[in-house]
């Protein structure tokens, strides 16, 4: 498979060493240095693409640090917590909104903030998830090829810092990139979508589908949306994605990423399914 591929979801939400998606690898340090976050604020400010919404407050990485060290000793012991705050990627700006928190690995992405925090909120404003937001960009390498990752049932989502890039045009084996390899918003030419939201929006999908929750939850198959949503990517495979016809979970994320991006708007009929499925509305 290429590297589009995305991790099965990780069945312990809070699991951070569990099956590596979470095992962030060695810290790396930010570009932007300051003796007090204030200093550090004015510095990252000058290189914003645009002015952050006002919600959207910076915090400091000790801060943040004892934040993520009460949140994972709710359910993980002492010398595992260590561990994990150890190996993560002490990110190089990170910033708050009431519970919900957004954290930019990558320094080279600084400055994509206020667009990043803008479609928090439009995500959160039409398609609210009840959870606190815990959103990272992270660097391409400790996502091991997976473009994001997402936790449904928590407000846990990443995506690797290299769908900023431009869409690729060839798969790693050389080849072109194939017609349905993304829903139609995804396609090359006027009015594609950039590859970061396609692949945020995404990962948006996996949080708000009841399957992919009750599949983390432990909720048997047979009890309701699992089996639905299986009985939805066989039937819509043939207008999905490829990857979204690949599995019952990427079936929802697909069609809400083309549903979402066209603002309902899409003639692709999987995701006018899916959007009756589950009662999405443009509000
Ligand atoms: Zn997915």
């Amino acid at each position: 498979m290429s590297d589009w591929d995305e991790s099965e979801h990780p069945r312990h939400p809070r699991g951070t060493d569990q099956g590596g998606q979470f095992r962030l690898a060695a810290p790396t340090v930010s570009l932007i240095t300051a003796t007090t976050l204030e200093g550090w604020v004015a510095k990252v400010n000058r290189r914003l693409a645009g002015p952050v919404p006002p919600e959207w407050t910076p915090i400091s990485q000790e801060q943040y640090r004892a934040e993520l060290h009460a949140e994972l000793s709710r359910d993980m012991p002492p010398d595992v917590v260590d561990m994990v705050l150890e190996d993560n990627v002490w990110p190089a700006g990170i910033w708050r909104a009431g519970d919900h928190v957004v954290a930019i690995q990558s320094p080279h992405l600084l400055h994509m903030a206020p667009f990043i925090f803008d479609q928090v909120n439009e995500l959160q404003r039409r398609f609210p998830i009840a959870q606190p937001i815990r959103f990272a960009i992270v660097p391409e390498e400790n996502l091991r090829g997976d473009r994001g990752v997402s936790v449904p049932g928590t407000g846990i989502f990443y995506i690797s810092d290299d769908t900023f890039d431009e869409w690729p045009t060839h798969t790693n084996s050389g080849d072109p990139i194939p017609e349905g390899f993304t829903m139609p918003v995804g396609r090359s030419g006027p009015g594609q979508v950039e590859q970061w939201r396609y692949a945020m929006i995404h990962e948006w999908g996996h949080l708000i589908d009841p399957a992919a929750r009750d599949h983390n939850l432990g909720v048997p198959s047979y009890e309701g949306h699992q089996r639905v949503a299986q009985d939805m990517v066989e039937d819509w495979s043939e207008v999905l994605s490829r990857y979204g016809a690949s599995a019952a979970e990427e079936g929802v994320a697909e069609a809400f990423a083309e549903w979402f991006l066209t603002r309902g708007q899409t003639t692709n009929e999987a995701a006018q399914a899916y959007a009756a499925w589950l009662g999405w509305r443009w509000q």
